[in-house]
């Protein structure tokens, strides 16, 4: 497929509720859109790098930059066998991966409405429905957070994600694993602990946890394989995952026992799919996770997730978790406490141009 044209729309949402992590408070999550065009389709693609770099170097405004001057200059007029081959494209840029997914998947949305298919379809899904799995942020005292999880529980979620931070840990999930026995309990640190803290982690091993996410910093798969030792509790690597050969390092020196996979952190989807297969291989258990997408970003989650190989709930939230309105339609509802895989052509969810037109604040075309 020839890409023809592209364009990058930038809209500030609002989320309908603050997300606080270790890094700090979120209200407002900006999105860039990607629309990659081809033979009369509309590709679409969302790029996930947040407002500030604290979850990895990108940032909106850097991603802005790298699109603008050095992807999409390239990438249109270039004639793609797949779409994985954006990739191969651009592989004078060095490192910007939520940039590069953000292209790469809307070349998936391209090729699949192209050739006629669901995206799930193209990308070798198997599954109609995946489970979804609820994150939630710091929580500002303990009969918040339970009662934030117990209507998580109520309206179907399998499993919940309680952010954690040094101080702020056994006395946050001990309270939460009481009330909830049962309970798929996920506790995510986003980096924020160092080896001196393994006493106090080691005491999360009482509370039979799913896994610890992101322990330690996120360049530092060493210190992660001796906390691994150390501890029942599986480590799933998040933060330190941006590629394929992240995964081989990580499982050969045995720093985790789980792998969140997202597709923005590893340059799209080409790549989310070959990771679940080497995890698949390895018999290493994988899920999908979120970046507090919009439902374009989340489509293209979701179909990733109806592969085999992720055998674990994602962070695969209904919209409303996220947005008073969500900006496609139909909008994702949380059914038995799975997410329908979408079975249109291509993402299978339709973008709302008129209103994701009245709010963008920044636009660019690139025309071959
Ligand atoms: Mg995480």
């Amino acid at each position: 497929m020839r890409i023809e044209r592209a364009q990058l729309r930038l809209v500030p949402l609002e989320l309908s509720e603050p997300f606080d992590s270790p890094a700090g408070p979120r209200r407002n999550r900006p999105v860039i859109f990607v629309t990659l065009e081809s033979d009369g389709a509309v590709g679409w693609g969302e790029c996930v790098a947040l407002a500030s770099p604290s979850f990895t170097y990108e940032t909106t405004e850097t991603a802005w930059h790298v699109l603008t001057d050095h992807l999409l200059p390239v990438v249109v007029g270039a004639d793609l066998a797949s779409p994985g081959d954006v990739l191969t494209v651009v592989s004078g840029v060095r490192g910007h991966p939520m940039a590069k997914a953000a292209v790469e998947m809307a070349a998936w949305d391209l090729h699949a409405k192209l050739e006629g298919v669901p995206l799930v379809e193209a990308l070798g899904g198997t599954h109609r429905r995946v489970a979804a799995g609820v994150s939630l942020g710091l929580q500002r005292d303990e009969s918040t957070l339970l009662e934030r999880v117990e209507a998580f529980v109520e309206r179907g979620y399998r499993r919940v994600k309680i952010k954690i931070e040094p101080g702020r840990d056994v006395e946050v999930i001990g309270p939460v694993r009481s009330r909830f026995p049962d309970l798929g309990l996920v506790a995510d640190a986003n980096g924020s602990y160092s080896l001196r803290e393994v006493d106090r982690l080691r005491q999360l091993d009482g509370f039979g946890l799913l896994m610890l996410e992101q322990p330690l910093a996120w360049d530092d798969l060493r210190d992660h394989a001796k906390l691994q030792e150390a501890l029942q509790t599986p480590i799933c690597l998040d933060e330190s995952i941006r590629s394929l050969n992240d995964v081989a390092f990580a499982l050969d020196l045995g720093s985790c026992r789980i792998v969140s996979v997202k597709p923005g952190r590893v340059g799209g989807l080409a790549n989310a799919v070959a990771i679940h297969d080497l995890c698949r291989e390895r018999g290493v258990p994988a899920w999908v996770g979120g970046m507090l997408e919009s439902g374009v970003g989340r489509a293209h989650n979701v179909a990733l997730a109806s592969l085999p190989g992720f055998t674990l709930p994602g962070d695969l939230s209904e919209s409303r978790r996220y947005w008073n309105r969500d900006l496609v339609t139909p909008e994702f509802v949380l059914v038995d406490g799975q997410l329908p895989v979408p079975d249109g052509v291509g993402i299978g969810v339709h973008p709302d141009q008129g209103r994701i037109d009245a709010l963008v604040v920044r636009r660019a075309t690139f025309t071959a």
